[in-house]
């Protein structure tokens, strides 16, 4: 999913992410349709965030008022706008706020698609599992990688949740935080409706994604009979009609935590030629466009356009 609207539970420098990121990927659409000859699925139908319950109500209200008084483009339908605009909708949804900009990628088509076009502009790839990064009077020199060293002029610790796990590094503070989703038949909504517990994505032209949850699991990636559970209650609570669906499959990954809900981006103080790129929790596909663009701009040595301090990977974290 992607999208902007001011998140007043975060910090400030989330919401400047969210808005600098979001306004770039109809140009990537178009750029990687150019570059590949294959177009990535993107859908710009929206997004309904509901109130299943009389105490989320308080909270659509809030983001409501913060974000219509700043001018992002927020609606607020109607019950009976509502069922037009997501006729699966359960009726008994107490409020509902639209995002009309809101849109969903096709993360994976997305990735292998940069892959290909990376490739055709030169760009090589090679897996391996990074044991350190390597070093010498203050610059990182290469990293060790299936046993061998591989020298580089720069480096960018791209590592997610494992990212404080390879040796040779300051100490970073990326935690796994797992998040299981399921794949059901049927789609009696056709955008996407987030509540407070999860959310309903539209998959293909008949299947329905319900996600997502968040557990503090530490590396396991397992999917889980509670994550079931917990899922099958969101996607009910929000479309009851769900209740005749189909399960076709289920999955887990591990999103990089940071502990104030900023990820790290940009060069280490000891080792100024070492770039984090990590702890991007929920938002690592929404994020991913500025966080090479400020990658990208500090390694050419050009002004980011963005302070780059509150991601800085030198910084002490803390629990907002
Ligand atoms: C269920 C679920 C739903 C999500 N939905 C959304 C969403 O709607 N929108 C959104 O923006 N984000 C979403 N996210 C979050 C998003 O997936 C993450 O933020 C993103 O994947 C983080 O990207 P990353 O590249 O930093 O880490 P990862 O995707 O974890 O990639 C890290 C890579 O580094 C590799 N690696 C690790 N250690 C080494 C090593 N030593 N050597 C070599 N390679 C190594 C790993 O194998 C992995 O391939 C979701 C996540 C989950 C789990």
């Amino acid at each position: 999913m992607l999208g902007f609207h001011i998140r007043p539970d975060k910090p400030e420098a989330f919401n400047i992410l969210s808005r600098n990121s979001v306004r770039f990927f109809p140009a990537i659409i178009d750029e990687l349709h150019d570059a590949t000859g294959r177009r990535t699925a993107y859908h710009h139908g929206g997004q309904l965030s509901v109130a299943p319950d009389e105490a989320d109500l308080a909270e659509l209200e809030t983001a409501y008022e913060i974000n219509a008084a700043q001018g992002v483009p927020v609606e607020r339908p109607t019950p009976d706008e509502c069922l037009l605009l997501a006729p699966g909708l359960n009726p008994k949804v107490q409020d509902a706020l639209f995002w009309p900009e809101n849109a969903w990628v096709d993360n994976t088509a997305l990735t292998l698609a940069f892959v290909e076009a990376a490739e055709k502009a030169g760009a090589s790839f090679e897996r391996g599992n990074v044991r350190s990064v390597e070093s010498d009077s203050g610059r990182v020199t290469g990293v060790l990688v299936n046993g061998e060293l591989r020298p580089a002029g720069w480096v960018v610790l791209a590592a997610g949740c494992w990212s404080g796990e390879i040796g040779g590094l300051p100490p970073l503070a990326v935690e796994p935080v797992r998040g299981q989703a399921y794949l059901v038949s049927g789609q009696p909504i056709k955008r996407i409706v987030m509540s407070p517990r999860g959310y309903l994505v539209p998959k293909g032209d008949d299947q329905t994604m319900i996600g997502a949850t968040v557990e503090w699991a530490g590396f396991e990636e397992a999917t889980t009979l509670g994550g079931l559970a917990e899922l099958a209650n969101v996607g009910l609570e929000i479309s009851p009609t769900l209740a005749g669906s189909e399960f076709i499959g289920a999955w887990a990954g591990l999103r990089p935590a940071t502990a104030d809900d900023l990820p790290f981006i940009g060069p280490f103080g000891q080792f100024p030629n070492l770039i984090a790129a990590t702890g991007h929790f929920r938002n690592g596909i929404l994020f991913a466009p500025i966080t090479a663009e400020l990658v990208r701009a500090t390694i050419l040595g050009e002004n980011p356009g963005l302070n780059l301090q509150p991601y800085s990977p030198d910084r002490a974290v803390s629990r907002v």
